[in-house]
This record gives structure tokens, sequence and C-alpha cells, in this order.
């Protein structure tokens, strides 16, 4: 049966909580669960027969016409028991295209929710890199609470993933195991940081790898690409020791059970990423039995945060041929874009040199909205935060590859908002400086949001569907 929705309404409201009405949802097997918010305060409603969760509720559970009625925090524990009842766990993808986008504050994903349901792309919902959350005071777990609430107040009922992004530790892919995440992505830097190693004291498998994989042919629609032997063999001096850590990190995640989607990003490393590189990543990882989802490689040009695509488009658009024809010679894994947050220049031209097959992720983009609506509706509040982001810019930019100067930055902003945030230097600020400003004042950034949850939410849903236009158009 469905319950009465006025008369949850009403008994709710008395204790001052709001049920969100896309939230209802029948559990197979009886009962039903919903959502309820108060203030900044999280609550998950039962309504059925006998109770599934195993913590005190908020309040004295009631009777709902013929049924009990209750209130339980919305916490981690709670969520592993629905877990248990409803498909809210993260899964594998399960599509050719695929869409990352991150919510640092964890408020963000029912409007993110909102834009991709619109495409035909796999939604990951749950993104988020060790820095991100060193920088917002979250773990995984929140991260994944916090998009799971976002999935229940969308009332979305399809799949989704997560995504560990960027992990350089085995402590933090521990971490993110023990939470269920989908999809793990191993940044190389600090591993490659410890190389190169000489050709001699490389394992037997690399130099195997490499005498297999020269002279190869690789098919691009351009003509055919040639392996060389010389660039491959720099490739496994740079990448075998590196790729060892990928392995064993995959082997974690095997003895565990957990069958997951595996990238290995070096977008952030320094020299453009080869397609003699790829083929040694892809080819080695395939030897050792862990195959790629995906690799997010270096492409040519600039990807700055929070700004358009620099460089040669042409030029990126024939690395991302080649890289995807690599990608299809070694089992078909997809080419990953980071930084995608407004790189409206090459997005539709990614798409399709990648041939359909290919991840983008966004993260700052989301949080540049709410600054944004911050700006738009409380301006001293907008000078305030950029003065305090400008004091701690070389805090902030710890940790992000950003050109960034503290003489770009102008000393007071225009009093038109969207003048100030037109302003280059200005966005790639606030971009990168969420953690300072959450920590400085992150109740008055919270408090502002939720009074303005509508406009926020379309502010976050606007600007991704113009990505997702772009990208998929
Ligand atoms: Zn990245």
């Amino acid at each position: 049966m469905i319950p009465d929705w006025e008369l949850l309404t009403e008994r709710l409201s008395a204790w001052g909580w709001q049920p969100l009405p896309g939230s209802l949802r029948r559990i197979p097997g009886g009962g039903a669960i919903f959502i309820a918010r108060k203030e900044s305060q999280r609550a998950l409603g039962w309504i059925g027969e006998s109770v599934p969760f195993g913590t005190a509720p908020l309040h004295e559970p009631w009777s709902l016409q013929a049924l009990r009625a209750a209130l339980y925090p919305w916490n981690w524990e709670n969520y592993q028991t629905l877990r248990g009842l409803l498909p809210l766990a993260p899964q594998r993808c399960d599509r050719p295209a695929s869409f990352g986008a991150g919510d640092r504050l964890g408020m963000a994903t029912a409007a993110q929710i909102a834009a991709l349901r619109r495409y035909p792309i796999f939604p990951v919902l749950a993104q988020q890199s060790p820095r991100e959350l060193a920088r917002t005071g979250r773990d995984f777990r929140a991260v994944l609470l916090d998009a799971v609430w976002g999935i229940l107040e969308a009332g979305y009922t399809g799949p989704f993933g997560a995504d560990a992004d960027h992990l350089q530790e085995e402590e933090q892919l521990r971490a993110a195991a023990a939470a269920g995440y989908s999809l793990y992505t191993f940044d190389l830097r600090r591993a490659l940081a410890r190389g190169p190693h000489p050709w001699e004291e490389l394992p037997a498998l690399a130099r195997s790898v490499v005498t297999e994989l020269a002279g190869r042919r690789i098919e691009t629609p351009e003509g055919p690409w040639i392996l060389q032997e010389s660039a491959l063999q720099e490739a496994a001096c740079r990448y075998a020791l590196a790729l060892e850590d990928v392995v064993r990190w995959a082997g974690i995640l095997r003895d565990q059970g957990i069958d997951a989607d595996l990238e290995v990003s070096v977008d952030e490393t320094e020299e453009e990423t080869t397609p003699e590189a790829h083929a040694f990543i892809a080819g080695y990882l395939q030897r050792r039995g862990a195959a790629l989802w995906s690799l997010a490689p270096r492409f040519p040009g600039i990807f700055e945060k929070a700004v358009d695509y620099e460089g040669d488009v042409a030029r990126f658009a024939r690395a991302v041929l080649l890289h995807a024809a690599v990608a299809r010679a070694f089992g078909g894994h997809r080419l990953s874009l980071h930084s995608g947050s407004e790189k409206f220049r090459i997005l539709s031209i990614f798409r399709e040199a990648a041939g359909g097959c290919f991840h983008v992720k966004t993260s700052g983009t989301t949080w540049l909205q709410a600054v944004r609506v911050i700006a738009r509706v409380r301006p001293e509040l907008f000078a305030e935060l950029y003065a305090i982001a400008r004091a701690h810019l070389e805090e902030s930019r710890r940790d992000y590859p950003i050109a960034l100067r503290p003489e770009d930055l102008p000393a007071a902003l225009p009093s038109d908002p969207e003048a100030a945030l037109a302003d280059r230097a200005v966005r790639q600020l606030f971009h990168i400086s969420y953690g300072v400003l959450l920590r400085e004042r992150g109740i008055a950034i919270r408090e502002l949001l939720e009074s303005h949850a509508a406009e926020h939410d379309a502010a976050i849903q606007e600007n991704l569907e113009r990505h997702l236009e772009i990208l998929l158009k």
C-alpha cells in the first residue's frame, strides 16, 4: 500500500521535519522508505510492519494507517541496512559513455542527477579524491552517504558509480574499498617520481612486453601507427615499476571480493602520453591480470582548472584518435578526460575521436556554481570569501597543478558577480580554494545555499547540462 503522504507530512512537521516527496520508495517484500530534512539535519523514514534498522529512532515510532512509521538518523549504519533492501550500492559501469560529477559540498547530487538522467550516460555520482577529502574534512563514506542522499532526493532508481579518484596510497584505497566504491582511479604521479628506472633493473616481463609490442601496427582512421621499440623501452623504464603498485592494489580489491572498474591516471604528469606509453601500460597490466577499465592520458594542450582548453584543438583530436585506437587494440578500455570542467572547446571532439567510449570527470564546476549563487545572493559574503581565498592562495594551490599567480588577482572585485566570475584568475582561485573557504566560512556558505536551494540546484543543473549538451550533441 502507498501511505497517505499528507498524514505523514502532518505528523513529521509537528517535530519540525519535512519529508521530501520524490523520495518515497517501496521496498520489495514490504514497507517503504523516504527521507526527511530539518534544516541541515537529515533523516531516513520507514513505513512498514517490522523495522529493519538497528539504530535507535529519532522519535518514538507511530501508527500510520495500518502500519508503523519511524524516523532514523541518516548515517552509515542505516545506509548499509538500506543497501540490503534496495539497489543503492555503487556498481560497475554498464555503458560505453560515462560521466563523473564530483560534489564537494555534499549538497549537489540531486541537481546533478536532474541533468545527467536526461542523457544516455552512466553517472558516477560519488567522485572525490583524497586531496578533496582532506580539504572538505570528509571521508569516502561521508561522500557516498551524501551522494545516496541526493539519489533518494531525486527519486533516481537507475545505476550509478562511485569513484575513489586520484588514489596515491594503499591506505586510501583500503578506505574506499571498505566504503564499497565501484571505480578506483590510481594516480601514478607519486610512483613515477621514484623513476625512471634503468632498463637492466626492470622485471623480465616488462622487457618481454616491449619485445612483443615493438613493431605492432595500430589501425587508426588516419592510417596505421607502428609502435616504436625505443619509445616502448622508454615507457617501460618509466612505467613498469609504478604499474606494479597498480597490480598490487588490484590484488587487494580482488582479495576482498570487490569487482571494480580500474582507471589509471597520468593526466597530471608533465609530458604528453605517447601511444607507446599507453600501449605499454595497457599491455603490461593485461599480462599482470589487472586489466584497465580506463586510462586518463596526459593529452596535448593545457587543461587548467576552471577555464576552457588551451592549445591546438586539431592536435588534441589527433591524439585522442590515436589513444582510442590503442585502447581498442588492447581490449577496448575507455579514455578518460579529467578536468573536464569548462572544456567546451573540446568536449564533443573528445567524444567523437574517442569513438563514443569514454569517461569525463568534472568536480570544480559544480562548486563554482555554488560560488556563483553566493555572489548573486549575498555579494558581501562573496567579497569576503574572495579576500580569504586570496590570502590563502599558497595553501590552496598545493597539490593542484595550476598556473595562477598572485599578481593575476584583482585587489577588489567588480560589483557585478557575473563579471567577477568571468575573470579567469578569479575563477581559478575559487576553484582551488574550497578547502580554505569551507574551513573559514563553511557554516555561512552552507546556510546560504540551503536557504537558496532552488537557485543552487538550478545553477548546478544548468551548468552540467551545458557540458552534456556539448559533449553529446
Ligand atoms: Zn585528474
